[in-house]
């Protein structure tokens, strides 16, 4: 029989990779989206699948929304990957960040509790709860320590998927996520901010581009890669919680002097600190400064993680290596961006 997937957070990144996969599996695609005047759906066509799955109204916010989809649907598997997901806004917009963040799991959660306990449910967590490691690298055993009001409701969420599991006997996993990029990623991510800045300076439009902290460092996949791992936590005998990581953790300076590899002048690096810049050694254009608005209030200096007990247990392994997962990323923001 074909299974049902819920998919919150279609219009993101995640969402869209993971719709594109489920439906090579042959599962039916709700995906779940707040109503909105922009356009949400851009990914959707990019992947071409837009018109390969059921769209429904669904806030986080409002529980009565998602009653009225669990009464409609007889769904199989529930992914929550909704969630205000950029750390730096969260510091400007900690309660509505927490409402939906950490309370829209709760809410997911409850209505799971009253209307089908076989339902499975994944949560999608982040490697922000481990904030200022305790432990490197950071796996399930690792205590968290989080950093920033989307990290602290993250972990809410995290905890009540457990405690749902737990106490109601509910399939729930919390897929601890390292961070995972694409052509796909919001602009305002750092990855995404880098290989779009530096193809718009390519081709003329911008002229230069400011980044905050390049010393902190992520343990960066590959979006595609990561929604693999997503499904195999469902389809374990038993529900756990699972690290999704590459397992290897690279500067904000290495990204960018591996992606300008990609441009068509040489660049070079002066300067140390909020002084630092890079040049355009063409025409000794800057192209990229530093400004103190874009440090954040508490950083995350070092993020990476073992997923040893995934890669044992589903035999998931990342196939797109950092230098190849900014080869795509570039190639594409090149590409988007042409004259
Ligand atoms: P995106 O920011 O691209 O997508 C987030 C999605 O959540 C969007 O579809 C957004 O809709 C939706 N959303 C926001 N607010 C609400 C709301 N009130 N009700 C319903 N939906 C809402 O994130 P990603 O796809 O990159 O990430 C997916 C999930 O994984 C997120 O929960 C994120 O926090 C988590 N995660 C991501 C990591 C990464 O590196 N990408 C790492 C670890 C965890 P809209 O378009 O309307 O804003
Ligand atoms: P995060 O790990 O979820 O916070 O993902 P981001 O892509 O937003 O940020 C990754 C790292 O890049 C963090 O340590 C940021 O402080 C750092 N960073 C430095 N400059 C910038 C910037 O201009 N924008 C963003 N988003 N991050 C930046």
């Amino acid at each position: 029989m074909k299974k049902t997937a819920l998919i919150t957070g279609i219009s993101g990144q995640d969402g869209a990779y993971l719709a594109k996969f489920l439906l090579k599996k042959n599962y039916n695609i709700i995906g779940t989206d707040r109503r909105s005047s922009r356009d949400d759906k851009w990914r959707l066509r990019y992947l071409q699948i837009e018109n390969h799955l059921v769209i429904e109204d669904m806030d986080l916010l409002d529980i009565t929304q998602i009653i009225r989809i669990f009464e409609k649907y007889k769904i199989n598997e529930v992914y929550n990957l909704g969630a205000q997901s950029f750390v730096a806004s969260s510091f400007n917009n900690p309660i509505s960040t927490t409402d939906v963040t950490a309370l829209g799991c709760l809410r997911l959660l409850e209505v799971i509790r009253n209307k089908n306990k076989k339902i499975k449910f994944y949560q999608a967590s982040s490697s922000e709860m481990y904030g200022d490691v305790l432990k490197i690298p950071q796996d399930e055993k690792t205590p968290f320590n989080p950093r920033s009001p989307y990290a602290v409701s993250k972990l809410y969420s995290h905890f009540i998927t457990k405690n749902y599991r737990e106490a109601y006997n509910i399939y729930a996993v919390s897929g601890i996520c390292f961070n995972h990029e694409s052509p796909l990623r919001g602009e305002e991510f750092i990855t995404r901010k880098i290989t779009s800045n530096l193809a718009k300076i390519e081709n003329g439009s911008v002229d230069f581009f400011e980044l905050g902290n390049l010393e902190s460092r992520r343990d960066w996949g590959y979006a595609g890669d990561f929604v693999e791992a997503m499904w195999k936590t469902l389809q374990q005998k038993k529900p756990e919680d699972y690290v999704i990581s590459t397992g290897k953790s690279y500067s904000v300076k290495e990204f960018i002097d591996e992606a300008v590899k990609y441009l068509s002048f040489p660049v070079q690096w002066y300067g140390e600190g909020i002084r630092r810049v890079l040049i355009n050694k063409k025409n000794n254009k800057i192209i990229i400064k530093i400004n103190k608005k874009y440090f954040r209030p508490t950083e995350v200096d070092l993020l990476i993680g073992n997923s040893n007990k995934l890669r044992k247990k589903t035999k998931w392994k990342p196939k797109i290596n950092f230098k190849e997962l900014v080869k795509i990323m570039m190639l594409s923001d090149l590409k988007k961006f042409k004259n």
